[in-house]
This record gives structure tokens, C-alpha cells and sequence, in this order.
């Protein structure tokens, strides 16, 4: 199976920290090793969503020359760890993203998965993941614009070398007055899962857990619990 995973974006606050948290956290629940990986080095705030207060050490310490993995791998749980990345812009302009192929390839023979968060926009640190995993999960509002953004998205992954797994609609409503499947099919990709908008989702962040284990029987959770067995196979 593929190990490495992309959650990537145009637009920003889709819903892609949220993805990340929410796979990696019940596929650990599944047993499997996970990894997630907060490779938003501009904006990183992975760490928030699972009440990880790192020490010093984070990502970008390792992108530095000035850390190990090790040293800024974080256990949250039995089978997944995460690696955050540091917030301050200090931080970032020390950083050149340039060794995340080491650290994403010494993560991919530790873990069964690993997931990367990976930053919005175009930049160069936002493409290079792109590229760097075996697949790229699409994450997107409904929205026009959220959905016209996902077009770059795709055409930045081919020219990255990356594979497009398909899309994740995110915040989606009942009420909305357009098809889902319409949407893959506009974006020449297939629809991976549908997240519903769902208030846990905001609430979890606020208590700094996953929400399949915030409210594992909210729609949200389900969505996701969904969404992990359909991308991975596994129940
Ligand atoms: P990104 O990482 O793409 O910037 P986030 O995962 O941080 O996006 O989500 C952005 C905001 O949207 C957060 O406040 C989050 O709680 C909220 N959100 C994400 N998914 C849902 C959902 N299914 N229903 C309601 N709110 C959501
Ligand atoms: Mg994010």
C-alpha cells in the first residue's frame, strides 16, 4: 500500500490539519504505525490540534542541521507520533526545506503511514511534498473558489512528479446546491470521501483531540472513520 500521503490544498483553512489528524488518528486506532508531520513550515499548528506542547525541537530544527528526527518526533499515543514544526517567523527564515526528502524517506521505513500537512498556496515548500509522497489527498470546501484553487493543487503535483490519490470534500452541507460527484468529475479526480460541516470539528481543536475521539459518534468522526477505511483499505 502507499505509506506516504500528502494532504494538500490551494486555499487555506479547508480543513487539511483536520484530515491529517483525523487518518492518522484512526489508523491508529486500527493498530497500524503512523506518523503525521506538520509541513506547513510557514504556518505550522498541527501541534495545537493534538495538545503537544514540543519542547524546544521541532521540524524545523531538523531542516536546520540542528536536530535529529528523533529529537523532534513526539509520542501522542500507543502507534502514532507527530512531528511538529516550529511557529515563529524566526524560526521559518532559518529553514530551507530542501532536507524534507531525507526526513520524509527515514519516516516512510519507520512507519506503516505517514502523513505530511502540508502548507496552502504555491510556494516551493508547498510543492516539494507534493512530490515527495507516494500520494496527494486533495482537501476541499464546496466553494468555488476552494474547488477553482484545487485545479493548481493538481497541476503543481504533476509538476512536481507527484500522483493525485483523489479529493476530500470537507464542511459539506446537506443543503448544498451542488453535487459532490459533480465536483470530482469537474476536477478530473475521484471523490475520496465527503466530511461534513460538523461543529465537533471547531470544539475538538479547542480540547486538542482528534475528533474521532472527541466525538467518535459525531457525523464528522464518522466521516472520517469512513474516509480512512475506503483510502487505506483497511476496516
Ligand atoms: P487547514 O489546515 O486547511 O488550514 P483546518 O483543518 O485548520 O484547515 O480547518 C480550518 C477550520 O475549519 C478549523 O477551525 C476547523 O475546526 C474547521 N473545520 C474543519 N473541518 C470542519 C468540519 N467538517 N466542520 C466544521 N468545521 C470544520
Ligand atoms: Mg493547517
Amino acid at each position: 500500500h502507499e505509506t506516504v500521503y500528502a494532504i494538500a490544498s490551494g486555499k487555506g483553512g479547508v480543513g487539511k490539519t483536520t484530515t491529517t489528524v483525523n487518518l492518522g488518528t484512526a489508523l491508529a486506532e486500527a493498530g497500524e504505525r503512523v506518523a503525521i508531520v506538520d509541513v506547513d513550515l510557514g504556518m505550522a499548528n498541527l501541534a495545537g490540534f493534538v495538545s503537544l506542547t514540543p519542547d524546544s525541537t521541532t521540524l524545523h530544527d531538523v531542516l536546520a542541521g540542528d536536530a535529529s528526527i528523533d529529537d523532534a518526533t513526539y509520542r501522542l499515543a500507543d502507534s502514532i507520533v507527530a512531528v511538529p514544526s516550529g511557529t515563529s517567523l524566526d524560526e521559518y527564515a532559518e529553514t530551507s526545506p530542501e532536507g524534507l526528502r531525507d526526513v520524509v524517506e527515514e519516516l516512510r521505513s519507520r512507519f506503516d503511514y505517514v502523513f505530511l500537512d502540508v502548507g496552502a498556496g504555491i510556494s516551493h515548500e508547498t510543492v516539494l511534498p507534493l512530490g515527495l509522497a507516494d500520494a496527494v489527498v486533495l482537501v476541499s470546501t464546496p466553494e468555488p473558489a476552494a474547488v477553482h484553487d484545487t485545479k493548481k493543487t493538481i497541476e503543481l503535483t504533476d509538476r512536481a512528479g507527484g500522483e493525485v490519490a483523489g479529493l476530500v470534500l470537507t464542511r459539506t452541507r446537506p443543503d448544498g446546491d451542488v453535487s459532490h460527484d459533480e465536483l470530482g468529475d469537474r476536477l478530473e479526480v475521484s471523490l475520496l470521501g465527503t466530511i461534513p460541516e460538523d461543529p465537533a470539528a471547531r470544539d475538538s481543536v479547542y480540547a486538542g483531540t482528534p475528533l474521532v475521539v472527541f466525538e467518535p459518534d459525531g457525523p464528522a468522526a464518522v466521516a472520517y472513520r469512513r474516509l480512512t477505511a475506503d483510502l487505506t483499505g483497511l476496516e
